[in-house]
């Protein structure tokens, strides 16, 4: 199919529904990307979820006006990316005006989860220099990987309900990056990778230390995707927009209190690193998200009789340079 074909045509998204014959079609397909788009998520009254677009003066509704306009709104950001449709967003952003749906303001929305169904959460552990120090690690030699599931997925704002004290009792934050693929790529080469970024947004690999390490076997995989221990937003922030992933300022703070200050300078395995790496191993398709580690000040890298875990009530606000600001609460 010739992009040019999908262009001419876009009387809804559903029109220029992406090839879903073979792979080698999917690969070939022309993915457009929202490389200077800043997305939210809305919550609705009927509980469903859609995408907002961030412009000056407040927030475009993306449902609301796609209607009035016969698009199609994707629901949300994995949507968007693997339909390839940021022409259609385009459309439906250069049609708000006309389209008389007024702006929310950002004040008055109730955050939904910018990612319901990607393909693959994955995360790589261990890639700050300085939180391999504090943990006592050497530097691995390539990205340690692991993953999350949808079910961890939680939106910006939200409650994490922690389980009960004989399933669990070491809860710990982890902010990090979060790069999400924008076009499919195999074995692609660290010089091309950042072509098949869409984006980036702040997230929080919220963790349970006594699950990942202390069981006889570490279950690392049960500590890591609890319900909701997933948490990302307020935005999606176009690549465009952000300029340099390898140079960003991150922090951590829980009830006020700063717990993390780093800046992804300090990766051991850079942005184009950690893509072109996964690539050799399979296929990252649009939508697809990475969570790219933690750096120093996590309460596991802390002398064990000085662990003060998170509990009930704490207020987690992790923050990224131009990411913005992902808060969560704990119950
Ligand atoms: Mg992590």
């Amino acid at each position: 199919m010739q992009a040019g074909a999908i262009g001419a045509g876009l009387a809804t998204a559903q029109a220029a529904a992406v090839p879903d014959d073979t792979r080698d079609a999917l690969h070939k397909w022309e993915y457009k990307m929202p490389k200077n788009a800043k997305l939210l998520s809305i919550k609705h009254a009927d509980g469903g979820e859609s995408l907002g677009a961030v412009v000056e003066g407040g927030v475009i509704d993306l449902r609301a006006t796609a209607k009035k306009l016969g698009l199609h709104a994707p629901s949300t950001v994995d949507e968007l990316l693997r339909g390839g449709h940021a022409d259609v967003l385009a459309r439906i952003v250069a049609g708000a005006k006309s389209s008389g749906v007024p702006l929310l303001a950002e004040s008055e929305i109730t955050h939904g989860r910018l990612f319901a169904n990607p393909g693959k959460i994955i995360c790589v552990g261990l890639n700050y220099r300085q939180h391999a120090k504090e943990i006592g690690m050497p530097e691995p030699r390539v990205p340690p990987l692991f993953s999350k599931f949808n079910n961890a997925l939680a939106p910006h704002d939200c409650v994490i309900s922690l389980p009960p004290k004989e399933i669990s009792t070491k809860f710990d934050y982890e902010t990090e990056l979060l790069i999400v693929i924008g076009k499919p790529c195999r074995n692609v080469a660290e010089s091309d990778a950042l072509d098949y970024i869409a984006g980036y947004c702040t997230s929080n690999d919220f963790s349970a230390r006594d699950l990942q390490l202390e069981l006889p076997a570490g279950q690392w995989m049960i500590g890591k995707t609890l319900d909701n221990f997933a948490p990302i937003g307020p935005y999606f922030v176009g690549a465009g927009l952000v300029g340099d992933p390898n140079n960003l300022k991150l922090e951590t703070r829980v009830n006020g209190e700063l717990r993390q200050s780093s800046n992804t300078s300090d990766f051991i395995f850079n942005t184009q690193q950690m893509v072109a790496y996964i690539s050799k191993h399979w296929t990252l398709e649009p939508g697809d998200i990475i969570f790219t580690g933690t750096p120093q000040g996590v309460i596991a890298g802390k002398p064990k009789d000085s662990q003060v875990w998170l509990k009930a009530g704490d207020r987690v606000v992790s923050t990224i340079e131009k990411l913005g600001e992902l808060k969560f609460r704990l119950a």
